[in-house]
């Protein structure tokens, strides 16, 4: 019957809840976070609970304060993993991740979130004004600093085009962005909070060259004093990565800079010829 079906599913449900690792503040882990220092991934290895998939394994990566790190990979390689695991949405089953010499695990979680701006892969937008989608979640900001945000993530002329500029209502009961458009100002909410550490997830995957150039080059001026890391399919050229770091199945199989990755002949260089002839073919 329905009854006994319902019943089941919520079974499964409480099933699901309890086994979803708990991820916790220990109580002595102080409101601050110091998220100044090195990012250290040491000897990581991680299985998604429930569908057993290994994501990552032995993923080992320094980056230094300040550092732009290019992480690219095949679809299904781990690359949004290795933010999660930053993020921590998930633990790590083996290694740590740590900052300033911290162990996440350590960190105040809210004080980890708030200083880590995230532009996560699967953009969402609220049902709420732009101005309130590019501010959501600070407690103090202005018009002044939504237009600087919006600016950089080049979305800004845009926003002056729609109905009623930055207080049009998107979302549900709003006004439909396009994809490029809800990416874009995903990027202004994570560049107004001004944080230590950017991580951006694929977000530049729904706008077009000519754009995807313009927002790359802004972030170049705004990620002069922090450590970005950026995940993509495509490679930056303009942007010159301290390190560029390729996964397959859960482990670094390249890493250098853009010239040393060149000169290895493998995964990089053979991206990098290809979307080098898409250009000129275009
Ligand atoms: P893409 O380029 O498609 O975004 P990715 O490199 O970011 O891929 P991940 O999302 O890190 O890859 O996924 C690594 C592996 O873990 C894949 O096999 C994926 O199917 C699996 N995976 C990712 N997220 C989950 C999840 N929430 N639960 C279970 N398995 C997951
Ligand atoms: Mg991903």
């Amino acid at each position: 019957s329905m009854v006994q079906r319902a019943a089941a599913s919520q079974k499964r449900l409480n099933e699901f809840l309890q086994t979803e690792p708990l991820i916790q503040t220990p109580e002595n882990a102080g409101e601050k976070a110091d998220l100044s220092g090195d990012i250290v991934f040491n000897d990581i290895s991680f299985t998604y609970p429930h569908t057993g998939i290994k994501a990552l394994s032995h993923f080992s990566l320094t980056i230094k304060k300040g550092e732009k790190v290019l992480i690219l990979g095949r679809t299904g390689s781990g690359k949004s993993t290795v933010a999660q695991l930053l993020l921590r949405f998930y633990d790590a089953d083996d290694g740590s991740v740590s900052i300033t010499g911290k162990d996440v695990k350590n960190i105040n979680l809210k004080a980890l979130r708030n200083g880590i701006s995230y532009v996560p892969q699967d953009v969402f937008l609220f049902s709420d004004t732009v101005a309130g989608n590019i501010s959501f979640g600070l407690e103090n900001s202005n018009e002044e600093m939504v237009i600087r945000a919006a600016k950089a993530a080049s979305i800004h002329k845009e926003i002056e085009t729609l109905q009623h500029g930055y207080d049009t209502v998107v979302g549900e009961r709003g006004v439909t962005l396009s994809g490029g458009q809800k990416q874009r100002i995903s990027i202004a909410r994570a560049l107004i909070k001004e944080p230590q550490i950017m991580v951006f997830d694929d977000c530049l995957s729904a706008v077009d060259a000519k754009t995807e150039n313009q927002i790359i080059n802004s972030l170049y001026t705004v990620l002069e004093n922090k450590t970005a890391i950026l995940i993509t399919h495509r490679i930056f050229t303009v942007f010159n990565f301290d390190q560029v770091i390729i996964i397959d199945d859960g482990k670094i199989i390249e890493q250098g800079t853009h010239h040393e990755l060149l000169a290895l002949n493998g995964y990089y260089a053979e991206l990098y010829q290809l979307q080098t002839n898409q250009e000129t073919a275009a």
